[in-house]
């Protein structure tokens, strides 16, 4: 049996992103995936969220994004397109990028991180014990680990095996997507019908003034809405004919599919992020329908969450407890996700009232403080962790600013590409002393001109010291005193080295 500080089980973003994060902190970590390689059938995820390329930014591979996809303005509500130019974020922005290349990014990241990742073989259970988890693949060969983090999607083989309930909402909508070939061009773009929504499209595109046209090449990508949401049978092309006939008036000649397959608006999530040795993240955690665009983005931001905390515990620099704030952090904020693709789905029914009700939402959202208010909670960037009452950046993620530091100018991200948390105090230089953490804890003296801007918020009063966590979220903000930073740095990072609690 090999051991393992943690197995994480599947390569999908969630799972590579939190293997990059473990490797960071120098966990030995293993992802077994049961795909053959990095390969990634079927359409996923289109793009993500601006909070997503900020995490990104903060471990200094966001280029290897903006570099492979499109940058628009791609936030929205429904059938609302939210503007967020104006937010002070460096990435104020969606990407448009499909699923199988961010997937294919963060394997590479990863690998360079030399992460070992188990092509082939499926897990197919584990027991749990005092001091770990033995994990069982489907080849009879097994794995042993300290903690197991299942990743591995909606039908989460690890969620049922912990036994963890996955409460929720059946599907009240269906849709069948294909890649296929057609004798006619289709209309490309969203349209609606009766039955609801269908769209035709290409994998190859441009961005023109905020409009996607598409290539004339490759397969055609199309989706269209089926009556039956309750149906179990894989999808066929008879069925695709036949509902393209029922929602436009032809088939447009469809033949040849790559391949088709059906996604719903089924939502559900976990009562528990954590079964002792046993977490969830991503869709493991959490299913909802995919508009909006938030899966995958949740799915990376909750690696980010777990990976640092993880890695503490392992380290044994901070008591197992430390992984329960994982839940308390992350549930709330997969619920919110929960309730605004609800929200959106019930939005784009085609009956009457709901139409009624559409127009009203679309008039409110040309306003500025609900477009601001939803338009933050779309791009992930109001997330704000419930660290108690205080200054506005307490819980809430730490601005990407300019700073000018001893050594030079730098970007506050660029202190978190190594996943490590750093003190910065903008008053005195050596004001603070946290000597006791410097293991844990890097420190530094800067300075700052410019205003504090949050999304959403606006411009909040300048702090004079603040503590940001590896996932880039603020944990203490000093206004002039150091009270609190020792429960805070003792909270996140540890005990203090035993020779001296205080700090100055
Ligand atoms: C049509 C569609 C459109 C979408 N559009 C968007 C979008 O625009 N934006 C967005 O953010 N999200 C979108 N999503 C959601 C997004 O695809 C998911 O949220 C995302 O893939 C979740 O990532 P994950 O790593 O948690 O899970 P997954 O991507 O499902 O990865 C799980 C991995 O685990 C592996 N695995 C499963 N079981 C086992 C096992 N027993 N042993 C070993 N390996 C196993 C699987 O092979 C897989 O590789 C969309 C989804 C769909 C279906």
């Amino acid at each position: 049996m090999t051991n393992h500080s943690v197995v994480i089980a599947g390569a999908g973003p969630t799972g590579l992103m939190l293997a990059g994060e473990l490797a960071l902190a120098g966990v030995d970590v293993v992802i077994v995936e049961r795909r053959p390689n990095q390969e990634l059938s079927g359409a996923r995820a289109l793009g993500l969220m601006s909070r997503t390329l900020e995490v990104f930014d903060q471990r200094g591979i966001v280029d290897r994004f903006l570099s492979a996809g499109k940058i628009a303005q791609v936030t929205g509500f429904a059938v609302t397109r939210l503007d967020i130019s104006d937010f002070p974020t460096r990435h104020n922005y969606g990407l448009a990028l499909r699923q199988k290349y961010i997937e294919r990014i963060l394997a590479g990241w990863v690998t360079e991180l030399r992460v070992p990742i188990l092509y082939g073989p499926e897990i197919t259970g584990f027991v749990q014990h005092d001091a770990g988890v033995d994990v069982t693949l489907a080849d009879g060969e097994s794995l042993r680990a300290q903690y197991l983090v299942g990743c591995d999607g909606g039908r989460s083989v690890i969620r049922k095996t912990a036994g963890i309930d996955f409460p929720g909402w059946d599907p009240t909508t269906s849709n069948i997507l294909a890649e296929v070939e057609m004798t006619e061009r289709p209309p490309y773009g969203v349209h609606r019908s009766a039955a609801g929504l269908y769209a035709f499209g290409r994998e190859e595109y441009e961005v023109i003034n905020g409009e996607i046209v598409y290539k004339e090449v490759g397969p055609i990508g199309v989706m269209v809405t089926e009556p039956n949401p309750s149906s179990t049978t894989e999808p066929t092309l008879e069925d695709l004919k036949r509902l393209l006939i029922a929602a436009c008036g032809t088939d447009y000649g469809v033949h040849s599919p790559t391949w088709i397959s059906r996604f719903t608006d089924a939502t559900r999530q976990a009562a528990q992020y954590r079964s002792g040795r046993v977490l969830l993240a991503g869709d493991a955690a959490h299913v909802h329908s995919p508009i909006g665009g938030q899966g995958l983005s949740t799915g990376v931001q909750d690696a980010v969450n777990l990976g640092w905390k993880l890695a503490q515990v392992i380290k044994g620099t901070s008591p197992d407890s430390l992984l329960d704030t994982y839940h308390a952090e992350r549930h709330p904020v997969g619920a919110r996700v929960l309730k605004a693709t609800m929200a959106q789905v019930a939005l784009h029914r085609e009956d009457a009232r709901t139409l009624a009700v559409r127009d009203i939402v679309g008039d409110l959202l040309k306003m500025e403080e609900p477009r601001k208010h939803i338009a933050g909670m779309m791009s992930g960037l109001d997330i704000r962790y419930d660290l108690g009452p205080g200054h506005p950046l307490l819980g809430r993620r730490m601005p990407d600013l300019d700073v000018d530091t001893a050594s030079g100018p730098r970007r506050v991200f660029s202190f978190l590409h190594d996943a490590r948390p750093i003190l910065i105090n903008f008053g005195a230089p050596r004001a603070i002393d946290i000597a006791q953490w410097s293991e844990r804890v890097q420190s530094v003296d800067a300075t700052y001109d410019g205003t504090w801007q949050l999304p959403v918020l606006g411009q909040v009063a300048a702090p004079d010291a603040v503590l940001i966590r590896p996932d880039g979220y603020v944990a203490w903000v000093g206004d002039g005193t150091t009270q609190g930073l020792a429960e805070a740095l003792t909270t996140w990072f540890g005990n203090a080295r035993a020779s001296d609690q205080r700090t100055k």
